[in-house]
């Protein structure tokens, strides 16, 4: 890790503990760990009631650019909520958690807006069955989802062209819009896209589109993409070879 981005990491652990103050930040060869008991509260009709919870929060070497990582250890979320095999939590689709974000990424916001209501979340489903604000398919399901109700739309081939677009940045606004809709693309989806490119870096967009075109790839739209895709392919053979490396997301 480079110093500028330690001294980033710094300054956003400071604000944090301003908030969480039993929190320790170490700095290892490849990532940073925020490690502490995460303790909120929550009020009820007659008290507040006290949450407890003891995390690790890994801050990758692209930060703020993707987001950390966070476990759980004291064994109180059950691993049949969303926790990812490899034991982390799966707060939500990383697009869902950039807009929560609103684009800015500091470790405060991050605690206060993807990990406490990740907990919130697992209360309420502990406690009635159900997640009240709703709850996304758990893995590249939830990506589709949330793509679908971004555009407000279930038609996928319309998803596929304008997902494809952004993907390699061909988007042009006098042009007609890659969706299929017979407007110009600024009358149609530019404010959407645009919204969606300021809020989520571009690493995390492109990595749900291709987990997106993977999805459909298999699936019975698999004729469709490929005539759709096959002139960039043979440009890109380093693309079309994402398609397979991305199976780990899949199960
Ligand atoms: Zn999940
Ligand atoms: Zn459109």
């Amino acid at each position: 890790m480079n110093d500028v981005l330690k001294g980033l990491i710094r300054t956003h652990f400071e604000e944090l503990k301003q908030e969480y103050p039993n929190f320790r930040l170490t700095f290892r060869e490849k990532d940073a760990v925020v490690t502490g008991l995460l303790e909120f509260y929550i009020a009820s009709e007659k008290e507040q009631i006290a949450h407890e919870y003891h995390v690790s929060m890994y801050i990758p070497i692209d930060y703020p650019n993707n987001l950390p990582s966070v476990t759980e250890f004291s064994g109180k979320v059950p691993t049949n909520f969303h926790v990812n095999p490899t034991g982390q939590l799966c707060l939500g689709v990383a697009s869902d958690l950039w807009f929560y974000l609103e684009g800015k990424l500091t470790l405060s916001r991050f605690t206060k807006r993807c990990v406490i209501p990740f907990f919130l979340s697992l209360q309420q489903k502990q406690q009635t069955g159900k997640v009240n604000q709703g709850e996304r398919p758990h893995g590249s399901r939830g990506i589709q989802e949330f793509f679908k109700d971004y555009f407000s739309c279930d038609d996928t081939e319309k998803l596929l062209r304008i997902l494809c677009a952004i993907y390699y940045g061909l988007l042009d606004s006098v042009a007609s819009c890659p969706c299929g809709n017979n407007k110009t693309y600024e009358d149609c989806c530019k404010q959407k896209v645009d919204l969606l490119l300021e809020f989520c870096p571009q690493n995390v967009i492109r990595k749900d589109i291709l987990i997106f075109f993977h999805f459909h790839y298999k699936e019975k739209e698999q004729s469709l993409l490929k005539n759709f895709f096959s002139s960039k392919m043979k440009n890109d053979p380093h693309e079309n070879f994402q398609y397979h490396s991305l199976s780990s997301f899949f199960r």
